[in-house]
């Protein structure tokens, strides 16, 4: 009976020597199937004595339990490894010390299959583990994380270790993300349930002050959809270079202030705004220092800069968050005031005279300088101006400050050209 089958058979004593080999076995570990050689120890079938050591304690198992299970690897009578499912079974249940019966089945296809799944998950794992970006992947519908790693949790400041984001629902991580990434990520889940999903990137700052980048990949091979893989770059530093170049070229490099092609690009964007009906009126006011050319000549010119160094803060302090102020060049300024009544935007210009005038620029081992300044003021509120002729009027209002005493401000009007005509 012990033939049949497709196991390998084996008898054994409790000292390990065999006593008896069906057929299969015999053939298999190259043994004469009528006579096996006395004696014959099982070390003989151990790839080495380490194994042969190692298997030693199953013994102490099978005589407490009755049986045991092991995946082991034997050696046949070729000399080839090979990996076998054992069973060992005491012969006489009620002699502990007596032979066991051994059923081998040849797994080792399997096992070796396996061993390589085991292999390309952990080399999966390394890499992941040592990219230098965020890595979340999760299933085709976007409900579980199947990998994630440190870089991921650090980057989105998750207070878990990645063991204990693999496994649990994407849910569970976007319960611990800040409120707008997590409904990034919830929207994009929401796509991978899709069954057709489509690559997408992402900008999205964080409330750290970070910058990330995100990257979402349907990982599909062979028309199988496998899952999604979401890639998070930290982009902070790109992203700072980005704006201080950007302020690099839209400030003026003494003042800090807005520069000519600067302002005016912005100026004109309202007006477009205004065109289309989107935006409120404003103010433009232009502002231009009274003889500051004797600033120059009597304390120099590095003195005249600290001086128009100190009118820009002194100007900005005054200035709402929707407003702004530009250079527009040598010491003449232009301030746009948003969604102002003529009223309003002569009082804010006065008010802007006072505190100019009121201004003390220290000077070492002199008086402090003082100076004032003539203001234009434009209120824009049709659509149908240009940048152009808004800087005409704003400029024509301000020239009238100068030549009716400086120190004061001047609301453009249409009759106010013909005045200074006549
Ligand atoms: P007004 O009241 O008519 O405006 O007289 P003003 O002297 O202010 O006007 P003017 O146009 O005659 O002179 C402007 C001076 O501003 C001449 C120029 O040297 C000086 N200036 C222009 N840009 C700078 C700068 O960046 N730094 C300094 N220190 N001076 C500047
Ligand atoms: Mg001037
Ligand atoms: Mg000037």
């Amino acid at each position: 009976m012990l033939d049949r089958g497709s196991a390998l058979v084996l008898v054994a004593s409790h000292e390990r020597q065999m006593v008896y080999a069906n057929q299969r076995a015999a053939e298999y570990f190259g043994l004469d199937p009528r006579r096996p050689p006395e004696p014959l120890s099982f070390r003989v079938m151990h790839g080495s004595q380490e194994s042969f050591e190692r298997f030693g304690p199953l013994y102490q198992r099978l005589k407490i339990e009755g049986v045991v299970r092991a995946e082991w690897e034997l050696r046949g009578g070729d000399g080839r490894l090979c990996w076998f499912d054992m069973q060992g079974t005491l012969l006489d249940p009620s002699d502990p010390e007596g032979n066991v019966i051994w059923t081998l089945f040849d797994v080792d296809a399997r096992h070796r299959a396996e061993a390589e799944l085991a292999q390309t998950r952990l080399r999966m794992e390394a890499v992941i583990d040592r990219f230098p970006s965020g890595i979340l992947v999760s299933d085709s519908r976007g409900q579980t994380i199947l990998a994630a790693n440190d870089m991921l949790v650090s980057m989105l400041d998750v207070p878990l270790p990645v063991s204990d984001l693999v496994g649990q629902r994407l849910q569970h991580l976007v319960e611990h993300l800040p409120a707008d990434l997590a409904e990034l990520v919830n929207a994009d889940a929401q796509c991978a349930g899709q069954a057709v999903g489509e690559p997408g990137r992402m900008l999205y700052a964080l409330p750290s002050g970070r910058h990330l980048e995100v990257d979402r990949w349907p990982l599909r091979k062979d028309q199988r959809d496998l899952g999604w893989c979401w890639v998070f770059h930290d982009v902070t530093d790109y992203k700072q270079r980005e704006s201080q170049l950007e302020a690099l070229a839209t400030s003026d490099p003494l003042t800090g202030a807005r520069n000519r092609r600067a302002f005016l690009a912005q100026m004109d964007m309202k007006l477009e705004r205004l065109r289309l009906g989107m935006g409120r009126s404003f103010a433009l006011i232009m502002l231009d220092v009274d003889h500051f050319k004797r600033v120059n000549d009597t304390y120099g010119h590095a003195v005249g800069d600290e001086v128009l160094k100190h009118l820009v803060v002194a100007v900005t302090k005054e200035l709402r968050k929707e407003d702004m102020l530009g250079r527009l060049g040598g010491e003449e300024f232009a301030v746009l005031l948003a969604g102002l009544d003529q009223d309003v935007a002569l009082k804010r210009a006065e008010s802007l005279r006072q505190t100019v005038e009121r201004l003390r620029v220290e000077v070492p081992g002199q008086a402090p300088i003082r100076f004032t300044v003539s203001l234009g003021v434009c209120v824009v509120a049709h659509s149908d101006v240009s940048v152009a002729l808004c800087l005409e009027r704003a400029d024509a209002a301000m020239y009238h400050a100068k030549r009716h005493g400086r120190n004061r401000v001047t609301c453009w009007s249409p009759s106010l050209s013909e005045l200074d005509a006549a």
